[in-house]
């Protein structure tokens, strides 16, 4: 398995730049995840390290090896999409062989192949089905099917799990998680908008922003210890509530960070403010409360617990479970 180098990677459509300079390692076997807002170069970089697109200027490095030029067929990589592009007139035993096909692999060896990763995937049964005759769900499993038959250096997967439903999404995740061990130290690289993806299958996770790596770490080190007030802010959901001006003064800082697990309402609390509404999820209840800011602040009670709508509360961060922020957003000792 590969590992893989960009240097100073840029990439621009026409006059408009998309990726402005990106460096990163990633390690051979290591299962790394991109996230940012829409729009930030997420697909674009994935895109850039399998070769369907060209890169405007820095180097890319797979095992050391200068890959700017190789075609992607030539890279050793495979990729899983969102929509699965599957051949619809082929069944899944041609649609997982048809790779190995191409590059002259013998019956034998293919049918080995092939019934390995089905038994991988639990999709023995479903090997003479086509693909319109599969669930999402099935549909999504042969596509990675295909892509651990051809026994790639790295696999690269764009929101593989986006079409799915909330279920099926849980299950395939576990899958893909579960594949990653199995098959020992694939690199793989993962471009995803869901947090519960980022956090349970990174390795490490790289926070991307306008085309810049605003933060790379592991999933704790990002969610306890972010970089940015623009990191604090998009990873965990939900969001990091920031407080600021009188509210953050009692702190020194310009903005103060807490999550809503880590407020608690106290009557001797530093802030107060007015429950808006409550969410009950059943294990937890998200209250929500205007405290005379832009946003209200999200708090998170354990179990099932009942504010009226304009009830007033006064609420503190737990001790040292705060973030403080300096007026450029960079994190200040606690
Ligand atoms: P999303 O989360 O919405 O999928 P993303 O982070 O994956 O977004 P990209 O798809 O990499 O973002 O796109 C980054 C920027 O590059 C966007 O502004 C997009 O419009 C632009 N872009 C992408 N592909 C092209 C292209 N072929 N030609 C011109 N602009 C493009």
């Amino acid at each position: 398995m590969a590992n893989i180098e960009l240097r100073s990677v840029r990439k621009s459509f026409g006059a408009f730049e998309v990726i402005k300079g990106v460096d990163m390692d990633i390690r051979s076997g290591e299962f790394m995840v991109f996230v940012g807002p829409s729009g930030c170069g997420k697909s674009t970089l994935l895109r850039l390290i399998a070769g369907l697109e060209d890169i405007t200027s820095g180097q890319l490095l797979f095992d050391g090896e200068r890959v700017n030029d190789c075609a992607p067929s030539r890279r050793g990589i495979a990729m899983v999409f969102q929509s699965y592009a599957l051949y619809p007139h082929m069944d899944v035993f041609q649609n997982m062989a048809f790779g190995m096909k191409l590059s002259g692999a013998g019956r034998e060896d293919i049918e080995k192949r092939v019934k390995k990763a089905a038994a991988m995937l639990q999709i023995e049964k479903l090997l003479d089905r086509l693909p319109r005759q599969l669930s999402g769900g099935q549909r999504q499993r042969v596509a990675i099917g295909r892509a651990i038959v051809r026994d790639p250096r790295v696999f690269l997967f764009d929101e593989p799990l986006s079409n799915l439903d909330a279920a099926l999404r849980v299950s395939t995740r576990i899958e893909i998680a579960r594949l990653h061990k199995e098959i020992g130290n694939a690199t793989m690289v993962y471009v995803t908008h869901d947090q519960v993806e980022a956090m349970t299958l990174a390795d490490r996770i790289c926070v991307l922003r306008d085309g810049v790596v605003e933060q790379i770490g592991t999933p704790l080190e990002l969610y306890n210890h972010p970089q940015s007030l623009f990191v604090a802010g998009f990873i965990g959901s939900p969001k990091m509530n920031f407080l600021t001006g009188r509210h953050s003064q009692p702190f020194g800082c310009a903005t103060v960070g807490v999550r809503a697990e880590h407020i608690e309402i106290t009557s001797e609390g530093v802030w107060s403010g007015r429950v808006i509404h409550s969410e009950n999820l059943g294990s937890d209840t998200y209250v929500y409360l205007d405290i005379e800011a832009q946003e209200p602040v999200i708090v998170r009670q354990p179990g099932t617990v009942a504010f009226k709508p304009g009830e007033a509360l006064r609420f503190s961060p737990m001790p040292r479970e705060f973030h403080r922020f300096d007026a450029k957003g960079k994190p200040l000792p606690r």
